[in-house]
């Protein structure tokens, strides 16, 4: 397919040999006023002490440091004690595991699960039965503006996005009045490693455009998981396995 250059700013299908990255500022994107404008920008203190300690964190972790550990040094470099975690309930094991860590490091966290409200889909939304994830039964719709709010007000210091959909994190951020990191991109087919599709997409091995929408035989599938994590939480709430079972109930939300 062929590129379309009709933006005037297109650094990633660069053709001028990425020499910004050489030391050399002059180029049709990179223009002498825009530096001056920036340069006022990072003088800002706030600003500057974020940037630069994000450019500690890149000097000494460099390819050694995991993200997730890379947000707590960023953090703790910043002085940040208050945390917001704002997850999806895809990754609700996860988030526990990450709350648990924060808070060995030091840290007070919020966390706030992204169906919170429990609000219906078709309330809010708009949304017929057949729109849903798993059609004929209650289906939470995502909550991002209830997650930044809640996260305004706890006034943290820093939010932490963990896998919110696509557009869902949009709106969290569109409503945030702290300031945000992204430590897990939700991709449900790659396991949250939105590159690989990117990679495998370029390379052919995926197609370029995936089918518009699930079959029939896959939207059943996914109402029959519904159903059966319900019988497991039945046997396991008459077994009295308490936990187990709330796990189990559980799934009818998981997307
Ligand atoms: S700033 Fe200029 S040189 Fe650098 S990647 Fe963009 S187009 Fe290429």
């Amino acid at each position: 397919m062929a590129l379309k250059r009709e933006s005037k700013v297109y650094c990633a299908v660069c053709d001028l040999g990425q020499r910004c990255y050489e030391g050399d500022p002059d180029c049709r994107v990179s223009r002498r006023a825009l530096r001056e404008e920036v340069r006022e920008r990072y003088a800002e203190p706030e600003l500057k002490e974020m940037s630069r300690q994000a450019a500690f964190v890149e000097h000494y972790g460099y390819r050694i440091w995991d993200r997730a550990y890379e947000t707590v040094a960023f953090a703790k470099r910043m002085g940040y004690e208050h945390l917001g975690l704002a997850f999806c309930v895809t990754v609700r094991d996860e988030a526990e595991m990450y709350h648990r860590y924060l808070e060995e490091q030091g840290f007070r966290v919020t966390s706030v699960m992204c169906k919170t409200g429990s609000i219906a889909k078709e309330e809010l939304l708009g949304l017929a039965d057949e729109d849903k994830v798993r059609p004929g039964g209650f289906e939470p719709m995502c909550n991002p503006v209830a997650q930044a709010k809640l996260f305004n007000e706890a006034e943290v210091d820093l939010a932490i996005l963990m896998a919110l959909c696509v557009g869902h994190d949009t709106v969290m951020i569109q409503h945030l009045e702290v300031p945000v990191t992204v430590l897990v991109a939700k991709d449900r087919a790659f396991d949250h490693k939105p590159i690989e599709a990117i990679r495998l997409r370029a390379a052919g091995s995926i197609p370029y455009e995936p089918p518009a929408q699930r079959t029939p035989e896959q939207v059943a599938a996914h109402v029959a998981e519904r159903v059966g994590a319900g019988r497991d939480a039945d046997s396991a709430g008459e077994a009295g396995a308490g936990p187990l079972g709330a796990d189990a109930v559980d799934e009818e939300t998981s997307e």
